[in-house]
């Protein structure tokens, strides 16, 4: 295995190495899964301290007005639409990824009153299948579910949308957006893009790709905090036509106006529902700003780095995992996962030693790239780690082999 100190001379090399300095990391820690949740990034913390105190303690009620909580989708919104190529007015932050799947997936069916059918991918993340078999349910469609490879060729004139997911929460493989996308539009499919594992990790640009529709995740590589609301993504020119279901006051023209008839809001706002979680939506814009100020193909240029580090390095010290992430960097985004029958115990051993990843049943081993606050050192010594708890087979112990709720 090549050494540390070619690992330190690469991190002193590193046009990126001072965004960590932008994060709050703990001392000892090894931090492998912001693809999951992200770090607190240090302005996170002046802007909620000032929510909280300023803004909600003394302002009040009057905030909605004086320090623009209403404005706060279309505000962070429009910071997101620099991130994956869109334009001011074409993103709204909102609710979750799932109720934004519900929201675009039920109104796109709905300009599709002739279709049978809506398709995913089987084996995509569970929310967005979960939710589509729902949304199928209540309009009269089906749902099918089809390998990656057999999508295209299913493509029907009765589809009424297809729903991906463009990077792999599990092996990190990624869609040929372009192509999917075009292919679905000779037959007048609209395709919604999961982008949960693909913002902020893979440089984007929906328009030239021909993407339309994309929903996307705020505590992920956005690093908006726990449970951060998602967004939506719509092109200009496909925003009149959508019309929810879920007709809430916040998506109505005139939400002060109090009357009983639903008139949808122009543009995105109509797929705003209730009350925005402004708390929440500080700490996002707070992550949103620090990544949108990096520069995106340098952040690309170093998780490729990164991604062939970690798979030598596993290679020569671990090569009783196998990696079932695309080798080829254009196929996949920016974690790399490896297979391997102990993984949940083993992922556990990792983290009573500073290194946290994460598993996903049922046997991946996956670990997150984020190169603004990850180097070459921290790519080291997690393998050397993980080497040293597979020589001792520290990971058969039963504290390690314990269930919890959560992974
Ligand atoms: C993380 C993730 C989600 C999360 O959905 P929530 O509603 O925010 O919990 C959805 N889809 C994919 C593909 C994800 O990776």
């Amino acid at each position: 295995m090549s050494s540390l100190q070619e690992a330190k001379t690469r991190d002193a090399a590193d046009p990126l190495g001072k965004w960590r300095q932008h994060f709050d990391l703990p001392e000892g820690v090894t931090y492998l899964d912001g693809n999951s949740l992200g770090p607190l990034p240090q302005k996170a913390k002046a802007v909620m301290q000032d929510a909280v105190e300023r803004q909600w303690g003394h302002d009040l009620i009057r905030s909605w007005n004086s320090n623009d909580w209403i404005g706060a989708p279309q505000r962070i919104g429009g910071k997101i639409a620099g991130l994956i190529g869109a334009a001011a007015g074409e993103v709204i932050v909102a609710d979750s990824v799932s109720v934004n799947i519900f929201k675009l997936l039920t109104a796109l069916a709905k300009t599709r009153p002739d279709a049978t059918h809506i398709i995913s991918e089987t084996g995509n993340f569970p929310t967005d299948v979960h939710v589509a078999a729902g949304a199928a349910e209540m309009l009269g469609l089906k749902l099918k579910l089809l390998p990656r490879d057999e999508i295209t060729s299913a493509l029907a004139d009765d589809t009424a949308v297809l729903l991906l997911t463009h990077v792999h929460y599990k092996t990190g493989a990624r869609f040929d957006m372009a192509g999917i996308t075009a292919a679905a539009g000779a037959k007048g499919i609209p395709v919604i893009w999961d982008l949960s594992h693909s913002t902020g990790a893979v440089p984007l640009d929906l328009p030239r790709d021909g993407a339309e529709y994309a929903v996307g995740c705020g505590y992920k590589y956005l690093n908006g905090g726990p449970g951060a609301p998602a967004f939506i993504y719509a092109a200009k020119d496909r925003q009149e036509a959508l019309r929810a279901p879920l007709q809430g006051w916040m998506g109505h023209r005139q939400p002060f106006a109090f009357e009983d008839t639903y008139e949808p809001a122009a543009g995105l706002d109509r797929m705003l529902v209730g009350t925005p979680s402004i708390l929440s939506m500080l700490a996002l814009e707070a992550g949103v700003e620090v990544m949108a100020a990096a520069d995106m193909q340098a952040v690309w240029q170093k998780s490729q780095a990164l991604f062939d580090y970690m798979a030598e390095l596993m290679a020569a010290r671990c090569p009783q995992f196998q990696m079932v992430s695309p080798t080829d960097a254009a196929e996949r985004g920016s974690h790399i996962s490896f297979a391997h029958e102990h993984a949940w115990p083993i992922n556990n051993a990792l983290i009573a030693h500073g290194v946290i990843g994460d598993f996903r049943a049922p046997d991946i081993l996956r670990l997150g790239l984020t190169p603004l606050y990850l180097g070459f050192e921290d790519i080291w010594k997690a393998v050397d780690i993980l080497g040293r708890i597979m020589d001792r087979k520290e990971w058969q112990k039963p504290e390690y082999n314990a269930a919890a709720k959560v992974t």
